[in-house]
């Protein structure tokens, strides 16, 4: 689902009477309430961090995204995707999208042969902080919030998938299903309400870390500091806040 404006606010909405429902009803949960402040955009700024060596192509973050986010089950259409480097002998390397057809990936890739290592690499939206797809968006639909998150309203968005071309990694589709353009969200509905991003949550490795880059107690705040840092095709000035810990040069 993505989630738009008005989404946003009503989601925002809800979250407080939850708390004010508790204080009526049970007196921990008064305290609770009161150390709980509603959500406020402004409090916040996300980013997503990933450990290249921790990802086992397992697919996991693949599945429980489309099924999250109601995805169309077309093999092609992803709002995060693994793909795998495969580094043969004389340099060459291939690059294959396994979110396909992991089954299938996974017995071609016990075929081949002259390989000197192969490693996995996940890719979403990387948020960027100057979206090119926002830029050229002439409606409006697609924005930043003031959490660093960057979203397309459904209500007005035309479906001229000016913003498709725009973005320099393939993050976003258009979907059939709404005629509108989809792309991940960071599980936005999710995070409003203080939870992970489904695919950070099923991963069984780790390797997806999410958080505020605001709060220095952020585990992604760490990740950054502990790791040698990358982010994809940096010389386009997009800023994007998923962030690769060694990434391999070979990636793009
Ligand atoms: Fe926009 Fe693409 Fe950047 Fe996502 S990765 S914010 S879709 S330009
Ligand atoms: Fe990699 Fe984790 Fe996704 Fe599995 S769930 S493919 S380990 S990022």
């Amino acid at each position: 689902m993505t989630i738009d404006r008005r989404q946003f606010l009503k989601g925002a909405i809800l979250f407080i009477p939850a708390c004010a429902g508790m204080e009526a009803l049970v007196q921990i949960g008064a305290a609770n309430a009161e150390s709980q402040p509603a959500y406020d955009p402004n409090d916040h700024y996300y980013g997503m961090g990933i450990e290249i060596d921790k990802c086992i192509g397992c697919n996991r973050c693949v599945e429980a995204c489309k099924a999250e986010n109601d995805v169309p089950a077309e093999p092609f259409f992803f709002r995060t995707w693994i793909e795998r480097y495969t580094v043969k002998g004389g340099g060459e390397t291939t690059v294959e999208c396994i979110s396909v057809d992991p089954e299938k990936s996974r017995a071609l890739a016990q075929e081949e042969r002259n390989i000197i290592r192969t490693f996995f690499v996940p890719k979403l939206c990387n948020h960027c902080a100057h979206p090119p797809c926002v830029q050229v968006c002439p409606v409006g639909a697609t924005f930043a919030t003031k959490d660093g998150v960057v979203l397309v309203d459904r209500d007005r968005c035309i479906g001229c998938r000016y913003c498709i071309q725009a973005c320099p990694y393939g993050a976003r589709f258009f979907n059939h299903r709404t005629r509108t353009a989809d792309k991940c969200t960071f599980c936005y509905h999710r995070v409003v309400q203080g939870l992970q991003p489904a695919c950070v949550e099923v991963c069984p490795t780790g390797a997806r870390i999410f958080g505020d880059l605001r709060s220095r107690a952020s585990r992604l705040v760490r990740f950054e500091r502990m790791n040698k840092i990358n982010v994809l095709k940096p010389a386009l000035n997009t800023e994007p806040k998923v962030y690769y810990a060694e990434l391999d040069g070979e990636v793009r």
